[in-house]
């Protein structure tokens, strides 16, 4: 009688021992409760739900999505390895691979998305594949089962950026052979931009018995010492404990509240992101239309494998006058965010990928045109009207 049914926040850095011995056993094995970097039961919960959302056997929650690729490339590499990713990646994901992880002698080498160019790039010393369910703003789709026979042949591990899959609610990477999901629970998992979180999913089973991070120090090696949950046990111990990334319990509280219309958000956005892709297409001031759920996107064939639910709630279309176009939109807002419940538009030429070399930025699918839609709740009618007016004022 008398429980919450919602999720008890626990503001708490660190918690009380009954016993010594108690206080004891707990920094010998770290399986309760003893200071909030590692572990907070309100943080835990969180935690429980997204294994369970993703088919996962344990998840580490994190203070960001950033936080999350860090974690999840350290717990398999270490100096001198190398990572092979598709290059339609989220700017922060490039920013990491190509400046952060050289910093620690962790090369990676960026390819096109497909299966072809994934195997080429794979290296004697190359210990993770790394690709996004659904890149934006191209949206390609990763060809899961194929780049995780890629990376296994070779003794790597695949990692999956789940962030535009909703949280296993579009697709479920680990049941298709990935080893590991890392996503930004930002977008659509918090759903209303209203807090920054992140999240790193193990699968089941993986095979560590070719990676030296695990396999070296014979007896006292990672992989003696912790069996199967040797994976999971190095990203808790990077990623909260060490590194210190730990997401703050009111920020989970946040996040858990949002996963609870997860299904129901992404359901209707991604129905009214089709209905607006097919719209935009047949318009006639509208330019070139991107969304894998249209027949002419290259990867239509995967998303209708890998995403029956909908292909997603993001898009791109093009206008002949950007500057013109945004500032007369009244229900479409400009910011920078995805997975909102809000629908947001972003000028990826001047803004997201402002830094990107110009060449580079036509190969992501970015031109001067280019307007990156991310879909929210609103009726399809009222986007379409605010679209049509700006449209016609522009
Ligand atoms: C936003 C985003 C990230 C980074 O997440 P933050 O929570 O902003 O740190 C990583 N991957 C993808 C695909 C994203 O969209």
């Amino acid at each position: 009688m008398g429980q919450t049914i919602g999720f008890p926040i626990h503001a708490a850095a660190a918690f009380q021992f009954d016993t010594l011995e108690e206080a004891q056993s707990e920094f010998v094995h770290n399986t309760g409760l003893s200071y909030a970097r590692l572990q907070n039961p309100t943080v835990k919960a969180l935690e429980g739900r997204i294994s369970a959302l993703e088919g996962g056997a344990a998840t580490v929650a994190v203070a960001s999505g950033q936080a999350a690729t860090l974690t999840a490339i350290l717990s398999v590499c270490r100096a001198g390895d190398h990572v092979v990713s598709a290059s339609s990646l989220f700017g922060g994901t490039t920013g990491m691979l190509s400046n952060i992880l050289p910093l620690m002698g962790i090369t990676a080498s960026l390819v096109e998305n497909t299966p072809g160019a994934i195997r080429a790039a794979m290296q004697g010393n190359t210990r993770l594949v790394w690709a996004e369910m659904i890149s934006n703003p191209a949206g390609d789709v990763a060809d899961i089962g194929s780049f995780a026979e890629i990376a296994h042949e070779r003794g790597a591990l695949l990692a999956i950026d789940n962030t535009c899959g909703g949280v296993g609610f579009l697709c479920r990477p680990l049941e298709h052979g990935a080893d590991i999901v890392a996503q930004s629970l930002t977008k659509w998992a918090g759903g209303h931009g209203s807090v920054l979180g992140g999240s790193v999913t193990v699968g089941q089973r993986q095979d560590l018995s070719r990676n030296p991070v695990f396999t070296d120090g014979g007896e006292n090696s990672v992989l003696a010492q912790r069996g199967e949950a040797a994976l999971a046990w190095r990203q808790r111990w990077l990623g909260a404990h060490q590194l210190g990334m730990t997401l703050a319990p009111h920020s989970a509280f946040l996040v858990a509240q949002g996963i609870e219309t997860l299904a129901l958000r992404l359901e209707r956005e991604s129905a009214t992101a089709l209905g607006l892709a097919r719209w935009l297409a047949a318009h006639p001031r509208i330019g070139k239309v991107s969304y894998a759920g249209l027949p002419d996107h290259p990867h239509h064939a995967l998303a209708q494998k890998y995403l029956p639910r909908g292909q997603g709630a993001v898009l791109t279309f093009e206008v002949d006058d950007p500057a013109a176009f945004l500032p007369r939109l009244r229900v479409l807002r400009i910011a920078p965010n995805l997975g909102d419940v809000r629908t947001l538009v972003v000028h990826p030429w001047t803004t997201t990928h402002g830094r990107v070399p110009e060449a580079a930025r036509y190969a992501a699918g970015v031109t001067p045109k280019t307007i990156r839609m991310s879909v929210g709740v609103e009726a399809l009618a009222d986007l379409q009207a605010d679209i049509e007016q700006a449209v016609a004022g522009a």
